[in-house]
């Protein structure tokens, strides 16, 4: 089941419903979705889009302006926490892995109202890595 939707910054995204067979393990969803900045050195192109798209905000005390911030919180409860490694709760929500500089997490810096800002791991946006290695499939 799924549903395709476009909001405001123009490209579409699908909402995309699939039962598993069987529980899918941490190491397994490492493998389908990330909340990292992708290693220039090896993958510069899913790096520039990381970049480019899927960093949120930056809110918060950062920039209390931004249409996220609701009673003084991002709505989207951005930034996310620091995690080691992928955690499957049983709520059926993993913790996704977002590693902190100390251990081996990238940033980048960004302008955030004309200052300087360095970005890690809290601020980006889940993205799908399935076709990581199916980059030509994927150029044609
Ligand atoms: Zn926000």
């Amino acid at each position: 089941m799924y549903s395709i939707e476009w909001q405001k910054r123009g490209l579409p995204h699908a909402h995309i419903l699939i039962w598993l067979v069987e529980r899918i393990q941490p190491d397994q969803i490492d493998d389908i979705i990330c909340a990292e900045i992708p290693a220039l050195e090896t993958d510069p192109d899913l790096h520039d889009v990381v970049i480019t798209n899927m960093i949120h905000g930056p809110c918060s005390a950062i920039n209390t302006q931004s249409p996220c911030m609701v009673d003084g919180k991002c709505s989207k409860r951005y930034p996310g926490k620091f995690t080691a490694e992928t955690i499957t709760g049983n709520d059926g929500y993993p913790l996704y892995r977002r590693r902190s500089t100390n251990n081996n997490g990238r940033t980048i810096t960004t302008k955030v109202k004309g200052n300087n800002f360095v970005v890690d791991n809290r601020w980006i946006v889940l993205f799908c890595t399935a076709f990581k290695n199916n980059q030509d499939t994927l150029q044609r």
